[in-house]
């Protein structure tokens, strides 16, 4: 049989052939190209970074790209993960909760995701399970090869499809030599070759130990780590080192020699200050235009479409390091150790940072000891507070006593989703006379329940994937600080993952204390932007902003929080206030 007569046989489910690798209808093999990106030594290595910054240079040359992560861990989707333990869960805009690398793919391509740009084991085993109870696989022992990883080739297959895709770039978590990642591993190398030459790139990421005692670069556990990839079928095309300092040439060639690949494609990847620097690295290495090669996809290069997409990044990163105004903005939790619980929203004030010349430095803030007599004290050298998404009990009544600071003392606020239910119980309490105002989730018998659940989360069971989760419309109320913000506009569109709303019954007494509700759902009372005149900047959402926040696209109530804190450590200065600021922006 010839290769290209390969993939149109392979199609089909029977008993005489060995040959079962599922095809969409209208699959045309060549025109998408894939490239893979693997890790070994070490998880952690930013493959997701990598691969994404790898992504946008070709993008930026006008391709069309699409990236996935596939997961090794058997949860159908990242929304039970603990993100103490795995990063945030990010939600797609189709409601998908999913790895935070595809946040990262999402800031570096400014491109929208959805869930079929992310794949769980759980994922795969649940479909060829399905497959088997409905007799799909006619009369065929189920395995993990061919069936399981014909079902890792159908996905890719189709995301190439519904995309379009000129380059799929599959991310797989973990490291090579993990046992619940071996079959993605097996599943590229049956790709690659069903597709034929060309139609693949493998790029393997490795670390460089560089031990304190020695003093140099070590490339041993690098060797090893690519020799157990090749043990597995799979040829590295690329070698991207990461290390702390510049991988010195002895080290790249020793990799080289190990490997079979060549020395101008065994690359540096050492730590920089800022992610939105790497592409620029990429670039200077040539690694765009060597992808393009292996691909054999020159001709669909659109160099002009570059040089703009180009300029405009340039501008952007420049601005990095001319940032000189600092501000402080605290942020609360209790996952405070870990910086990946809320890289969104690091990254978001990053973005907004960024646009207005400021450098903004973050105070992390436990709150689980925090009362009204120790809260200014924890708060005085800040110029901004956020009480982002949470959930639980731990640490809420800390949090409360931040925003009745924040409140009080005309200290800029932003509060996120559970942030948002905490300003509300403080402001019902301590304004409106409420003193018993609580949240169910925190206080399940309380007198009044001003955070309540929503109406449809009471018929749920259980905790996979049924809060109200993804993109959903927020209608502004003209004449408000967030109508200004979005540039007047009747409405907006933000992500949500919650359980719990403001309690339909208490927005009248509410609003008589004085709070605004700029935002709301089109047509149900489900309360979506809160503020309060009179104050710099007291704004919170029950969606999540972050989630949308782009590099070149900053969020305005972002921009709007960062602005108003400039304002507050630099009264005498030119700094604009919060709307000029997102106005300046926007035009
Ligand atoms: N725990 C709150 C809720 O379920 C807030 C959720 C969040 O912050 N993401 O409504």
């Amino acid at each position: 049989m010839k290769d290209s007569e390969l993939l149109t046989s392979v199609s089909k489910t029977s008993t005489d052939s060995e040959f079962f690798s599922p095809i969409p209808p209208g699959y045309k093999p060549g025109k998408t190209k894939y490239l893979f990106v693997m890790g070994t030594v070490m998880s952690g290595l930013g493959k997701g970074i990598f691969s994404s910054c790898l992504a946008k240079l070709m993008q930026d040359k006008g391709l069309k790209v699409a990236p996935i992560k596939l997961e090794g861990y058997l949860n159908i989707d990242s929304g039970t993960l603990n993100p103490f333990r795995h990063g945030e869960v990010f939600v797609l805009d189709d409601g998908m909760e999913c790895d935070m690398d595809l946040g990262t793919y999402e800031r570096m391509l400014d491109q929208d995701l959805s869930r079929a740009n992310f794949c769980t084991s759980g994922q795969i085993f649940n479909d060829v399970l399905n497959k088997e109870r409905r007799g799909d696989y006619l009369g065929r022992d189920v395995q993990m090869i061919p069936h399981v990883t014909g079902e890792v080739k159908l996905r890719l297959r189709n995301l190439a499809m519904k995309t379009n895709a000129d380059v799929v770039f599959v991310e797989i978590g973990g490291t090579v030599g993990d046992l619940e990642n071996a079959y993605f591993i097996e599943a590229m190398r049956e790709l690659a070759y069903e597709e034929g030459p060309n139609s693949a790139c493998f790029v393997a990421l490795t670390y460089i130990l560089e031990p304190q005692t020695l003093g140099e670069q070590k490339s041993k556990a690098a060797q090893l780590g690519i020799k157990q990839l090749m043990q597995l079928g799979v040829q590295p095309d690329i070698i991207a080192c990461r290390a702390t300092s510049p991988v010195t040439e002895t080290v790249r060639q020793k990799i080289s020699v190990y490997s079979n690949v060549p020395f101008e494609r065994v690359i540096s990847l050492h730590d920089s200050a800022s992610i939105y620097t790497i592409p620029a690295m990429l670039r200077d290495k040539g690694l765009d235009f060597e992808v393009a090669r292996l691909l054999k996809i020159e001709d669909r290069l659109n160099l002009r479409h570059e040089r703009k997409s180009w300029a405009q990044w340039c501008d952007f990163t420049d601005k990095i390091d001319a940032a000189q105004k600092l501000v402080t903005i605290a942020i609360t939790g209790k996952y405070t150790s870990v910086r990946d619980s809320y890289a969104s929203i690091i990254n978001s004030l990053e973005h907004a940072g960024i646009a207005l010349g400021a450098k903004v430095n973050i105070k992390w803030i436990e709150t689980t000891n925090l009362t009204d007599a120790n809260v200014s004290t924890h708060l005085a050298d800040v110029d901004g507070v956020i009480v982002p998404g949470g959930f639980g009990t731990r640490g809420a009544e800390g949090k409360i006593c931040c925003v009745k600071h924040s409140r009080e003392n005309n200290l800029p606020y932003l509060g996120i989703c559970f942030g948002f239910q905490m300003a509300v119980i403080e402001f019902a309490r301590n304004v409106c006379g409420l003193t018993c105002a609580d949240s169910t989730e925190i206080e399940p018998s309380c007198k009044e329940p001003v955070i309540d659940y929503l109406p449809e989360q009471l018929k749920i069971e259980g905790l996979g994937g049924n809060m109200r989760l993804g993109g959903f419309d927020i209608e502004l109320k003209p004449d408000t600080l967030a109508w200004q913000l979005f540039a007047k506009a009747r409405s907006v569109r933000m992500r949500f993952r919650h359980r719990y709303e403001v309690a339909p019954r208490y927005i009248d007494s509410l609003e008589k204390g004085g709070l605004v509700f700029s935002g709301k759902a089109p047509n149900q009372p489900i309360m979506q932007i809160l503020e309060l005149p009179g104050h710099p900047y007291f704004v919170g959402t029950q969606a999540h902003p972050c989630l949308t926040s782009r590099p070149l696209r900053p969020q305005p109530m972002f921009v709007g929080l960062v602005a108003a804190a400039m304002q507050k450590r630099y009264p005498k200065n030119d700094s604009p206030d919060c709307v000029t600021a997102v106005r300046n922006l926007c035009s």
